[in-house]
């Protein structure tokens, strides 16, 4: 099975490499041009066999913690001002490797509020594509100056699933400095295997924290993973610190963990409601109407409504709630004040009760996306 799956990989002609701050530094203290430049003559070879790449890297907070010597557990403060210093130095030194190759770079800084609203999301689409018709190789990172808590990604895993799924790519490759994910932690457990390929909605088992250097660790790599390959792009993570394992990958050997895209992803707006819409509130819902949303399909009708947190207007992405757990996010039909007058009641009882009738359904199956278990 797993070479029919590697197939994917090597006949794969848009692609997302992402690559972590534990491969940029090499053996070095910040980061190292030697790992950036062997990566771009990678880059290059798969560009010349005619794909396009897109490169989501870290880097910036390393960067800029070397050349401002801060050592210890810098404050967030501290943070946002290297990665300032460190994201001109990391895209220069991207740029650098990439023209020895004839190869453009263009800068692309995200922040997480850039995918949350539609037409941001749209917005950023087109620009990437744009510069994919151009020839060009986006470098992107997340906008680490500016990005505070309540936008920020977090990591770089998850924004590279995000943008493979912005571009409609069909690999995503996770480079980092482990060789997969393994059946244990391999630094405590001798008997730890590599797992090799997870079937299509196969669920990664739960997975250790960060490494010293980047902030995501196995988990949220698995997640990102995870998340591409439910949208329908196939993933790899692989060992970035080995030579040639993106050209490995590219030429469908086997290295790394590889997901197997699903053979029916659910369509594009339902995924981007359920991995990058930000909820404007709650809509609180019976049992019983969790039961139609989910396993038969339905749309959110007013009678199934107990209540609802928070302040929206129609068309706003809103997360859907059964006794205390978000099980589903749509997008409403009812502003917050208007659902306050209608919930509980008959769709033929809307008009009376507020003048009109906008919809018959609070959320309507073609905008909701349920969450995986
Ligand atoms: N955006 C961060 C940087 O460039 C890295 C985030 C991550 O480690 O995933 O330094």
């Amino acid at each position: 099975m797993a070479s029919d799956l590697r197939a994917c990989a090597r006949d794969a002609r848009r692609i997302v490499v992402k690559v972590g701050s534990g491969v940029l530094s090499g053996r070095a203290q910040g980061l190292d041009a030697a790992v950036i430049a062997r990566l771009a003559r990678e880059v290059a070879q798969a560009r010349a066999a005619g794909r396009e790449v897109l490169i989501v890297s870290s880097g910036a907070i390393l960067a800029g913690r070397q050349r401002l010597k801060l050592s210890g557990r810098p404050s967030i403060e501290l943070k946002q001002a290297a990665a300032a210093v460190g994201q001109s130095r990391l895209m220069r030194t991207w740029e650098a490797a990439l023209a020895r190759s004839r190869l453009t770079a263009a800068q692309v800084l995200l922040t997480s509020d850039d995918l949350k609203d539609r037409e941001r999301y749209l917005n950023a689409r087109n620009t990437l594509l744009t510069l994919l018709g151009l020839g060009v190789v986006p470098v992107v990172n997340e906008n680490d100056t500016v990005a505070v808590e309540e936008i920020k990604f977090g990591d770089n895993d998850g924004l590279s699933a995000l943008v493979a799924g912005l571009v409609d790519a069909r690999l995503l490759v996770l480079l980092t400095d482990q060789p997969g994910i393994f059946t244990a932690d391999p630094r405590k457990d001798p008997s730890a295997r590599r797992i090799a390929a997870f079937a299509p909605g196969e669920a990664p088992p739960a997975l250790g924290a960060a490494g010293p250097l980047g902030t995501g660790g196995m988990a949220s790599k698995a997640r990102a993973a995870a998340q591409a390959a439910a949208g329908g792009i196939a993933a790899v993570i692989a060992d970035g610190t080995v030579p040639g394992t993106l050209s490995a990958v590219l030429a469908g050997e086997e290295a790394g963990t590889f997901f197997a895209p699903a053979e029916r992803p659910p369509a594009k707006r339902r995924q981007w409601l359920a991995f990058a819409a930000r909820p404007k509130g709650r809509i609180l819902v019976d049992a019983g109407a969790r039961a139609a949303l989910v396993e038969r399909g339905k749309s959110l009708l007013p009678t199934g409504v107990k209540g609802a947190s928070g302040t929206f207007e129609r068309g706003d992405p809103v997360g859907l709630y059964e006794g205390g757990r978000e099980f589903a996010r749509g997008l409403t039909n009812f502003s917050s004040a208007d659902l306050a007058r209608i919930k509980g009641l008959k769709t033929s009882q809307i008009e009376a009760v507020l003048g009109s009738k906008p919809a018959d359904e609070v959320v309507h199956r073609d905008n909701l996306a349920v969450n995986a278990a």
